[in-house]
């Protein structure tokens, strides 16, 4: 095995949406066995790393720890925290993104109070039920307590099974058109910090890393930005979209890539 270390996506390489890829899963077994160790990288933040672990254990057939997954609502809370030490955060997001934030040291802010100063940050991911009130919530915070924003990831729109759905970026995009100010941090891919944070922790040198994913603008795009090389799996969005990027590999399904 050429590569000590495999940075692999979820939505779109692993499942799609609720259907497992099975050739995917396969390979990645396979490439677990020939000595590679592999960490999911995701810019889901609805959910916890705790839920994936538990979720990729059961897929893939050996215990995935925490440690081996990264969200971009993880990466948020850490970066929030390695910049700006404990914060008192307004939350527009799910669970997933509120456990994230919470383990990090963070005190949550219940956004159904509304913005009570002092609060430091407004930090967004997807959430589902966004509704006005939240918006403005978002806003005051910004606009009356000084607060700056922290987002997940910036993407418009996220793959379901029939087309997609708005994402998170989508939500930011209202939240900086009322209040004018632009995010401070933004954790997700493109963003390389997931990447970096990954091989820092694992000791391994940017050569001897892949990086996997289904999208070019995401996947790829922080792959090049972080300088390791990188493989576009057909098998989600960019497939639909009859997308090719310049990844340094492109396969229809993981398994026609040698190991
Ligand atoms: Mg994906």
């Amino acid at each position: 095995m050429k590569f000590k270390l495999l940075l692999v996506d979820l939505d779109g390489v692993v499942w799609r949406g609720g259907r497992i890829v099975r050739e995917n899963v396969e390979w990645l077994r396979s490439a677990r066995d020939k000595g590679a160790s592999i960490v999911f990288v995701t810019n889901n933040s609805t959910r916890s790393r705790r839920i994936y672990a538990d979720r990729l254990s059961a897929i893939l057939g050996y215990t995935v720890s925490v440690e081996d997954v990264y969200t971009s609502g993880y990466a948020l809370a850490r970066l929030l925290y390695e910049r700006y030490g404990p914060q008192r955060v307004l939350v527009i997001g799910e669970e997933g993104l509120v456990e994230e934030l919470v383990l990090q040291g963070h005190s949550v802010v219940n956004v159904m109070d509304g913005a009570r100063c002092p609060i430091d940050f407004v930090v967004v991911g997807l959430d589902r039920s966004f509704n006005y009130h939240k918006l403005r919530a978002a806003h005051t915070a910004v606009k009356r307590c000084g607060a700056k924003i922290a987002v997940a990831n910036m993407d418009n729109v996220v793959p379901v099974e029939n087309g997609d759905v708005p994402g998170a970026g989508a939500i930011v995009s209202s939240i900086v058109s009322s209040t004018s100010q632009a995010p401070v941090i933004v954790a997700g891919k493109p963003e390389p910090y997931m990447f970096l944070a990954a091989l820092r922790e694992k000791g391994v040198g940017r050569e001897e890393a892949l990086a996997i994913g289904d999208r070019c603008d995401t996947d790829v795009e922080a792959a090049r930005r972080a300088d390791i090389p990188s493989v576009l799996v057909l098998t989600g969005v960019a497939g639909e979209m009859r997308q090719v990027c310049n990844a340094d590999y492109v396969v229809g399904k993981l398994t026609e890539l040698e190991l």
